[in-house]
C-alpha cells in the first residue's frame, strides 16, 4: 500500500508522553500490517466496518437534530468545551483501525503529527483548529454527553429518550462483546498478523473479558466467537 510508506519509514518519536507514544506506535502498527494486505483484503476489511459507519452517520444526525444547537451556545460560543478538554481520552484499539481504513493520506497525517510534539494545549491532543483530527472519531467521544445534555435534552425530552436508547442499543451491537461484534472482530484480524497494542481491550479488559465468557456460557458453553471472525485469509 503505497501510501502508508511514508509512516512506516518514519521514527519513533522521541520526548513525548507515554499516552502519546502509545497512541503513535499503534497507529504505527495498524499502518504497517495494513501496508502488507493487499487491495482486495483492505476492501474487505473497509465492508466489515461499512454497517458501524452507517451506525455513526445515524449519530451524527441524532447530534445534529437535538445537541449541536445546544453544545455550540454552552461551549463553542464560549470557547471552551468539556468534552474534548481531557488530554488522554480513551480510545478502542477498533477505533484506530477504522479511522485509519477510511483516512488518506493527508488525514493520516494531521493526525498522527500532534502525537509526536508534546502536548501542551491541555486539551485532548488530537483536538485540531477546526476539530476533531480523526476521520471517525472514537466511540467513545462519539456517544459522550455532559451532565448538563442528559439531564436537559436526552432525559426529558418526550421522543428523544427513546431515540437515544435506541442509539446506546446500537453501540452495542459494535461494541459489547456478549456476542461477536466488529471492536473484538478488528482485534483478532490484526492480532492475526503478529499486531499487538495497548489498546486492545477486548483481549486484555479484565471486565471485557468477563462479558465475552459470559457471552459463551450463554451460547451453552460453544464457541460463539469464532477467532476467524472477520478474515483468516487477512492473517499472515
Ligand atoms: S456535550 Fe456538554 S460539554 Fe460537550 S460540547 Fe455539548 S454542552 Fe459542551
Ligand atoms: S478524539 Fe476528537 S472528539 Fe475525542 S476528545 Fe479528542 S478531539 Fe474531542
Amino acid at each position: 500500500m503505497q501510501k502508508n510508506r511514508r509512516w512506516q519509514r518514519r521514527e519513533r518519536p522521541r520526548g513525548i508522553s507515554s499516552y502519546n507514544l502509545d497512541q503513535w506506535t499503534s497507529f504505527r502498527a495498524i499502518l504497517e500490517a495494513m501496508g502488507a494486505m493487499d487491495a482486495a483484503e483492505l476492501q474487505r476489511l473497509r465492508e466489515t466496518a461499512r454497517p458501524y459507519l452507517r451506525f455513526r452517520e445515524e449519530l451524527d444526525l441524532f447530534h445534529k437534530r437535538h445537541v449541536d444547537g445546544h453544545c455550540t451556545t454552552a461551549c463553542f460560543e464560549k470557547g471552551i468545551s468539556a468534552c474534548c478538554g481531557f488530554e488522554s481520552i480513551f480510545t478502542f484499539f477498533g477505533d484506530q483501525v477504522i479511522t485509519v481504513l477510511f483516512s488518506d493520506e493527508e488525514d493520516m497525517d494531521s493526525l498522527l503529527s500532534p502525537l509526536t510534539m508534546p502536548n501542551t494545549t491541555g486539551k485532548c491532543v488530537y483536538a485540531g483548529p477546526a476539530g476533531c483530527l480523526w476521520k471517525v472519531r472514537p466511540i467513545s467521544c462519539a456517544m459522550f454527553f455532559c451532565d448538563d445534555v442528559k439531564k436537559n435534552i436526552l432525559q426529558n425530552t418526550e421522543g428523544i429518550e427513546g431515540e437515544w436508547k435506541e442509539m446506546q442499543k446500537r453501540e452495542k451491537e459494535f461494541t459489547w462483546p456478549d456476542r461477536q461484534v466488529l471492536f473484538d472482530d478488528l482485534e483478532k484480524c490484526f492480532m492475526a498478523c503478529n499486531v499487538d497494542s495497548p489498546f486492545m481491550y477486548f483481549h486484555k479488559s479484565p471486565g471485557l473479558l468477563r462479558i465475552k465468557k459470559q457471552g459463551r456460557r450463554n451460547h451453552g458453553g460453544k464457541e460463539a466467537f469464532p477467532e476467524e471472525a472477520i478474515s483468516t485469509s487477512t492473517a499472515k
